[in-house]
């Protein structure tokens, strides 16, 4: 496995790779690598010659300095999981590589930037479409790999993609849960043993709201529902749960089955950000 910290080196080994005819399929990801993570690789396995990973914790994607902070690092852990799997490439740059001394561009979505988590974190997708654009410029990849256990930035990709016609065909992988159904997260590392356990609570809600959505409750009351669901576990907090549009991408005032319909979710288990989702179908 090539690891490259640096642009141009990297570069080179692309032209190679692209001069010899082969494909490329790129999985982005901030590390803490889980098996989650090791799916998407999977995927871009069987559809490239090659596969590149990128290692990287962006600071324009948070808006909350403390979580930047915290969020886990496990480089030496990672590197192994990705040689064990196959990997053929990673990407672990430094800030100063990725933005020099500043950076000046601001990248908006209208509409699609003000709900769920654009709404809870300003400035968030402006700093994952900076970066997806970065690492697109850089690898230009056949194809790049997402996980739906962050829909919203999905869906945000998908637009980048379109309006700024990257040439590439993009993937939307299923969520990896754990046994109990918490969806796998490099911020589960940050849970103790009393929020890990609790935390199952966004997971479980998603189960009861499909199915009281899907047998003709009303949104509002679902929502609220949802919120005590939650709220009555300790430490846990609900921060918003909302129906989305999966075509159109629009937050819902009730169900649209034209639309397919997906629920998302996301809350805290005590200082530490979690997010979910499902499809009502
Ligand atoms: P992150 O390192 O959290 O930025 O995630 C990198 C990529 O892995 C993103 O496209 C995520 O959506 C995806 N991912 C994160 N968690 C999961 C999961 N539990 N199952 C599948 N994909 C995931």
């Amino acid at each position: 496995m090539e690891i490259f910290k640096q642009i141009a080196p990297l570069k080179a080994f692309i032209e190679g790779v692209k001069r010899s005819g082969k494909t490329i399929g790129l999985v982005p990801t901030m590390g803490a690598l889980h098996r989650g993570h090791i799916s998407l690789i999977e995927a871009s396995k069987s559809q490239n010659d090659v596969t590149v990973a990128t290692i990287y914790v962006n600071p324009t994607q948070f808006n909350n300095p403390a979580d930047l902070q915290k969020y886990p690092k496990t480089l030496a852990k990672d590197v192994e999981m990705l040689e064990k799997v196959g990997c053929d490439v990673v990407f672990c740059p430094d800030d100063h590589e990725m933005y020099g001394e500043k950076s000046l561009i601001k990248v908006e979505f209208g509409h699609l930037d003000k709900v769920m988590e654009g709404k809870f974190r300003p400035g968030h997708f402006s700093g994952v479409a900076l970066v997806v654009c970065k690492l697109f410029n850089i690898i230009q990849p056949n194809s790049a790999y997402f996980g739906q256990k962050d829909w919203q930035q999905f869906a945000i990709i998908q637009v980048l993609v379109d309006e700024l016609k990257f040439n590439l065909s993009l993937y939307c992988i299923p969520i990896l849960r754990e046994p109990d159904g918490l969806a796998m997260s490099s911020r589960n590392l940050r849970l103790n043993e009393r929020q890990r356990v609790n935390a199952t609570v966004f997971y479980k809600a998603l189960l009861t709201a499909r199915e009281a959505l899907r047998t003709g409750k009303e949104l509002q009351t679902v929502k609220k529902a949802v919120k005590e669901m939650v709220e009555e576990k300790p430490e846990m907090r609900l921060e918003y749960f909302e129906l989305a549009d999966s075509k159109n991408f629009s937050v819902l005032e009730g169900i649209d089955w034209a639309g397919r319909p997906i629920m998302c979710i996301a809350g805290y288990a005590g200082e530490v950000r979690l997010i979910d989702n499902m499809f009502l179908d």
